[in-house]
């Protein structure tokens, strides 16, 4: 028999749904309801990370495995545990969607290991009373893109809710892929997510939009006791430390995805952590051509809401929304606004930052502000991989002439015969400006390099990396999707090995059903 270090908080701490019964309904005066989940048909454990396995003590052992795989696929539950699925609502695309909750993820065990807490929940264990309209269910190709993704990027070192297994369940389950009026029968699986808590801004949201104040304080100080201590007991001046210090985790993970080039997709507010992370795998993509524009989600191609160049002011209007369920307690708009007005100067301070270490600087220098409004003006003249990009300005260095750093970074260009005229001009302009800087320098090209590499990834999952990896797990042949997490266990490395995952994205792939246009449904 498998032993779990189980603990409660949550469920004690805040007030249950007292109905128990598994329909779908609005739950009222409640943080959470209790649900179990629905059995499947042949479940098969098809991807486990060793390292959520090491962090959480959920070790897949011989005497145990069976009763492991059957908890993970929702066919057995834990001794002790009473599952259950979150109350929460949410900002959909700028509108107010009112109760959303979790509509297919339930929360299977609350446990300690080392010292910390560790959630386990699975995504797609069927319905709960807040599937709405839908089924429940998960479909293999989004599950394959949440395992694999969620462990590539706490492997960048990004915060994110982790994935501990991925189970397919043998079953079918019906979607229409693109909207397109062509629902098919898709294989369904089992993802198991970790994280110290699943909360989001949508659960206090929900409850400022009920006027429910007394259980929004029990949430929110459930919140700081358990997950911020350091900021002291609840009152006005905790409350309000709460808000700014979550202000920060959010804007630091915008940075991180600026960095490496994701793109969430959907950063609807009940898609963002309280606690930072990284939250909800859907229609996300990792940027290939370097474009402000660009989003990942079909379902957004419209308006454009979640593109890349939008995600930080996108983070400070969640905020802003996450600042008005936190009112009721702090009763305090100037402190708010302070800590929003923070929020914006703090991202130019941090984004410059950043992009100074992705190019190799260190301290500052006056033609900074230049070279790098200039070379997102240049990246954009002319499609260029941003991965590529970045790693390959490794090599330029003080001695290199404009030319000859021109031609290596010429592997990123997607369009080689647009680098000509006033597009290579730029190019030339902006290498003068950058090995000039490189000049004044203290730094040796070793040095700089180290910083380099830590900035800038080799490898990330491209769209179409998932998508071959999902195109042979649904032939049952799991070599790539083995690959690819062993792959993006260390993006940073050179990983020879790996050199033919470093390249474009191959022309195939262009506007390739997964690769490139993801929605919703999944
Ligand atoms: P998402 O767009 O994945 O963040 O989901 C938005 C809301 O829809 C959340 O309340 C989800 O739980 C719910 N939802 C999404 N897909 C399903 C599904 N297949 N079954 C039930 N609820 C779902
Ligand atoms: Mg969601």
């Amino acid at each position: 028999m498998i032993q779990f270090n189980l603990n409660d908080t949550f469920t004690k701490a805040l007030p249950a749904d007292s109905v128990e019964e598994n329909y779908r309904r609005q739950v009222w005066g409640a943080c959470f309801s209790f649900v179990e989940p629905s059995p499947v048909k042949a479940p098969q454990l098809i991807a486990w990370s060793e390292d959520v396995a090491a962090l959480t003590g959920v070790l897949l052992e011989p005497n145990t495995a069976d009763d492991l795989k059957s908890i993970l696929s929702g066919n057995k539950t834990i001794d002790g545990f009473k599952p259950y699925a979150h109350c929460y609502g949410g900002h959909q695309f700028g509108h107010w969607a009112g109760q959303l909750g979790d509509g297919r993820a339930i929360n299977i065990a609350e446990l300690s290991n080392n010292k910390k807490q560790w959630v386990l929940q699975l995504k797609g264990a069927g319905p709960t009373p807040y599937s709405r309209s839908a089924d429940g269910l998960a479909v293999l190709r989004s599950s394959i893109r949440e395992f694999l993704c969620s462990e590539a990027m706490h492997n960048l070192g990004i915060p994110t809710t982790r994935a501990l297994s991925l189970v397919s369940t043998g079953e079918k389950v019906v979607r229409d892929m693109l909207y397109d009026g062509n629902p098919a029968e898709e294989p369904g699986a089992i993802v198991c997510r970790v994280a110290e808590s699943f909360l989001r801004f949508g659960n206090y949201q929900l409850l400022l939009a009920r006027n429910d104040n007394e259980n929004l304080k029990t949430l929110v100080d459930y919140t700081l006791n358990q997950f911020f201590p350091e900021l002291g007991k609840p009152s006005k001046e905790a409350y309000i430390a709460l808000f700014r210090t979550i202000s920060d985790r959010t804007l630091d993970l915008i940075i991180h995805w600026q960095r490496v080039g994701f793109v969430h997709g959907v950063m609807n507010t009940d898609n963002m952590s309280i606690l930072g992370l990284t939250i909800d795998y859907g229609p996300y993509g990792w940027l290939e051509g370097f474009d402000y524009g660009w989003t990942p989600n079909t379902t957004d191609a419209q308006n454009r809401r979640y593109r890349f160049g939008q995600q930080a002011s996108v983070g400070l209007w969640n905020l802003a929304q996450l600042a008005s369920a936190f009112h009721p307690l702090i009763e305090d708009k100037e402190q708010i606004e302070a800590i929003l007005e923070e929020y914006r100067s703090n991202f130019q301070v941090r984004f410059f930052d950043m992009m100074q270490s992705k190019l190799g600087f260190e301290g500052s220098h006056d033609s900074d502000k230049k070279i790098l409004s200039k070379l997102i003006e240049t990246l954009h003249l002319s499609e260029t991989d941003m991965t590529i990009f970045f790693r390959e300005l490794i090599q330029v260095s003080q001695e290199t002439t404009q030319i000859q750093a021109l031609s290596i970074i010429e592997k990123a260009f997607y369009k080689p015969e647009e680098i000509d005229g006033a597009v290579k001009n730029n190019w030339l302009e902006w290498f003068e400006l950058y090995i000039n800087r490189l000049k004044v320098m203290d730094k040796d090209q070793i040095q700089r390099a180290a910083i380099m590499r830590a900035s800038n990834p080799k490898y990330v999952l491209r769209n179409y990396m998932a998508q071959l990896a999902i195109e042979k797990a649904e032939k049952e042949d799991l070599s790539l999707l083995k690959e690819l997490a062993t792959m993006l266990k260390d993006p940073y490395a050179e990983a020879p090995q790996y050199q033919h995952w470093y390249k474009k994205r191959p022309e195939w792939a262009r506007n390739k059903v997964g690769c490139s246009m993801l929605s919703c449904s999944s």
